[in-house]
């Protein structure tokens, strides 16, 4: 156990801060979990269906969420997707989260990209390997200033254009797990903290961009992201 009376680092330790909208303090960022397959029109696309008995998660670092205004392009990839989703904020934590408990936690919301190697996960996948670095590399994790909004969402549109053509269009009532229980689920397997980020899964229409490509994503009521991939 740490003793916090007595903390001293051998360095200083790096703590992610992101950008909160009309305010100058930043969100500290601690873990981020992402869901996989969380609309049945995506998992359809992938040749998939939604996981009805349980949401699955994995992971990204700290370090993969960015605000910049230009993204480069990763190495080790030759198909690297787009996928917006709703991001979610966490003030507050804990195990064993009620459902009815979860909007007293929530700090607000982002426009987000999972932004995923495609045919990296796919080559993972195929060889029955983790597929980590295909999901968590630098920048893999585009974000808008983040929304205080301490209220749960209802039925807000969530789109995504490349170079000003339509890519994803849907609604985030679509998805398969809610916010309540997908924090509620989450917490019954990890004790969440405030700085805690949830990238909630992306709808239908996820496809490959280029260097050069311009992206706006937008949730009706929370806001909007734009990047160049370069
Ligand atoms: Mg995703």
């Amino acid at each position: 156990m740490t003793d916090n009376s007595h903390m001293e680092f051998i360095f200083p330790p790096t703590i992610r801060g992101m950008k909160v909208k009309d305010e100058t303090a930043l969100f500290p960022i601690g873990k981020i979990y992402c869901v996989g397959k969380n609309y049945a029109a995506h998992a359809k696309e992938m040749g998939s269906e939604v996981d009805k008995k349980e949401p699955f998660f994995f992971s990204k670092p700290p370090q993969a969420l960015t605000q910049l205004k230009e993204i480069p392009y990763p190495t080790k990839t030759n198909n690297l997707h787009h996928e917006v989703e709703l991001v979610v904020f966490l003030h507050k934590g804990g195990t064993n989260i009620l459902q009815e408990q979860v909007k007293d936690l929530i700090f607000g919301y982002a426009v987000g990209v999972d932004l995923t190697k495609r045919d990296l996960q796919n080559e993972f996948k195929d060889a029955g390997k983790p597929w980590d670095l295909s999901k968590g590399f630098d920048y893999s994790g585009p974000i808008s200033e983040i929304i205080r909004r301490e209220k749960l969402l209802g039925d807000e549109t969530i789109t995504l254009k490349v170079n000003d053509e339509l890519r994803q269009s849907s609604n985030i009532s679509l998805m398969e797990w809610d916010v309540p229980s997908l924090i509620s689920i989450l917490s019954q397997q990890v004790t969440l903290k405030p700085g805690d980020v949830i990238f909630t899964g992306t709808p239908e229409g996820v496809g490959p961009i280029v260097k050069g490509d311009s992206i706006f994503a937008e949730i009706s009521n929370i806001g909007s992201l734009d990047f160049i991939i370069v």
